[in-house]
């Protein structure tokens, strides 16, 4: 059951992470999906500008991503 759930999610490709409904994520002009956290970690990782940060299950609802 979990598993899945699982292949609906989409994975930070930083940590390699599936997101979880309320973690905080930026999307990118492109909309690349990133946990807002690992980009402050890892600002190297910004290679585009980020138009939105939010929880990711706003994020997906506002933009259609799957
Ligand atoms: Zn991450």
């Amino acid at each position: 059951m979990a598993k899945k759930y699982e292949l609906d999610l989409i994975r930070c490709p930083i940590c390699q992470s599936f997101f979880k409904q309320r973690d905080i994520v930026a999307i990118d002009i492109l909309n690349t999906m990133s946990h807002a956290k690992c980009l402050y970690e890892n600002p190297v990782q910004i290679k585009l500008d980020i138009k939105e940060v939010g929880k990711y299950q706003e994020i997906v609802n506002k933009y259609g991503m799957n």
